[in-house]
């Protein structure tokens, strides 16, 4: 399997070629030349197969340039009961991303049952065995460098803690997180986590984050790195779950299901793409936003406008507030028959803080074909989904699962399964189940307490230079 960029460069890099790094040296998304078809009888002889099995099956599709031995002993570390035990009372943890029915047709995909208890644990932690693996093979270490506001960085922290040839350095705003996020990433021991915590916002840490990369020399002396969103491997692991949960909602091999993705970077959403892509039969992917809408209105309108940062709002499903989408990029370059050229050209309007208006162009048609709908939720749509939910199921839900029942009830067609992603659990965002419920959410057995550990953390001004020293103290 080779690679290409959404902007046309065509070095035709491998798998392990691209899984360190972030762009393309043009500045694109890499995506597969061609997507891998899943055959009738694949499908079939997969139903059965436990999460790393399946997950083997998906990933040799991607990655030619790994011995399948190798592959699957990745696969069998990365997917396990162990890993993923933190699930709800009654649920089998071997399942890895059980599926609990609300009503007919109506279900849930539990992606937060890892070590974090959020669903980027699905991908995080399979990066984390491949950049071990990879790193090794090739005798070179990396500095991971990267920015948080909360479920990214400590998904990333739990995935690369103890792994060898990997140093993380994550960047946080300081006293700007949740008690319940500060305890789980300053509380790592590991002598490979480095955790700062910048006098400033979310967006001074991103800035510092750029401003060291751009030094392209220390960057290329001191190996950094990145695991962000736009990671290709990321998405690829993503796609493993569509496919589980196909399995699990359905009885026969050409029945179609819907799924429903709470959705800020486009990251999961796309893995649903590509799933459909591949053959999965998914009848609609369903987008759910938040208050920030910059999707739902792309869905609705055919324009893409991202926000300014301050037009960005902070809201109670946090996860989802962005200006705009990082793997979007991938998605319009399948929308506009893989073009190059016009990528190139939406992005130079977007690259310069611009826009882009899909209305009368033959590329509006696709967005039908390709299956995608799209809503909105509001705070106080969130309150009351997570109360309804809670009172008809006695099940608790997150408020970024809650975004994506209450647009997923708005699409639900007679006979058509819907699969709502589950990405967070409750207890992450505790404030507003309180608010919701009045009273605390559930919390793993594990995770009492863990606001009284001891906490390593090193507090600095927003400084790209003192960051930069704190790299260079660490790498001797
Ligand atoms: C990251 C995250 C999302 C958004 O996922 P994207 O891949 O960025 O669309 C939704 N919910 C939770 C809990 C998350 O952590």
């Amino acid at each position: 399997m080779r690679y290409v960029s959404t902007r046309g460069h065509s070095g035709r890099p491998e798998f392990c070629d691209i899984l360190l790094g972030g762009l393309a040296p043009d500045g694109g998304l890499y995506l597969p030349e061609t997507y891998p078809r899943v055959t009738a009888t694949e499908l079939a002889e997969w139903r059965n197969l436990p999460y790393a099995a399946l997950a083997l099956r998906i990933l040799q599709k991607f990655i030619t340039d790994i011995p399948a031995c190798d592959l699957k002993a990745i696969a069998d570390r990365t997917y396990t009961a162990q890993t993923y035990r933190h699930c709800r009372p009654g649920r089998d943890a071997g399942d890895i991303t059980p599926l609990t029915t609300l009503a007919p047709d109506f279900h849930l995909l539990e992606l937060s049952n890892g070590p974090t208890l959020a669903f980027k644990d699905m991908a995080m932690q399979l990066l984390g065995n491949l950049f071990e693996y990879v790193l090794a093979k090739r005798g070179e270490e990396i500095n991971i460098l990267g920015a948080t506001s909360g479920d990214t960085g400590s998904a990333a922290e739990y995935a690369m803690r103890g792994k060898r040839g990997v140093r993380v350095f994550m960047l946080s705003p300081d006293g700007k997180m949740s008690a319940f996020q500060r305890a789980q990433m300053y509380s790592l021991a590991d002598a490979n986590i480095h955790n700062i915590a910048i006098r400033g916002m979310f967006d001074d840490c991103q800035d510092i984050v750029k401003a060291v990369s751009n030094d392209a020399a220390f960057k290329a002396k001191y190996k950094i790195g990145a695991v962000n969103s736009i990671n290709w491997a990321r998405v690829a692991a993503q796609v493993i779950y569509y496919f589980k949960g196909w399995f699990e909602a359905t009885t026969r091999d050409d029945e179609e299901v819907s799924f429903c993705v709470p959705s800020g970077n486009f990251g999961n959403i796309c893995a649903g793409h590509i799933a459909r892509m591949m053959g999965l039969p998914i009848r609609r992917l369903v987008l759910a936003t938040n208050e920030n809408d910059v999707l739902d209105e792309f869905f609705r309108t055919g324009v893409y406008r991202p926000r300014k940062t301050a037009e960005t709002y902070v809201t109670s499903s946090p996860s989802m507030d962005i200006s705009k989408a990082s793997n979007f990029e991938r998605f319009v370059f399948d929308l506009v028959g893989r073009d190059p050229e016009v990528v190139r050209r939406l992005w130079a309007g977007v690259d310069a803080g611009g826009s882009f208006d899909l209305n009368g162009t033959p590329y509006l048609e696709q967005l039908s074909a390709f299956g995608f709908v799209s809503g909105r939720s509001t705070h106080a749509d969130r309150l009351a989904t997570i109360r309804d939910v809670w009172q008809r199921h006695e099940m608790m839900i997150d408020t970024h699962t809650a975004d994506a029942v209450k647009v997923a009830r708005e699409h639900r067609e007679p006979g058509v399964p819907m699969v709502v992603l589950e990405t967070a659990q409750p207890v992450k965002f505790a404030e507003t189940i309180q608010e919701a419920l009045g009273r605390e959410p559930l919390r793993p057995a594990e995770f009492i307490g863990i606001e009284d550990l001891p906490q390593r953390v090193e507090v600095m001004d927003a400084d790209a230079e003192a960051v930069k020293a704190c790299i260079v103290k660490f790498c001797g």
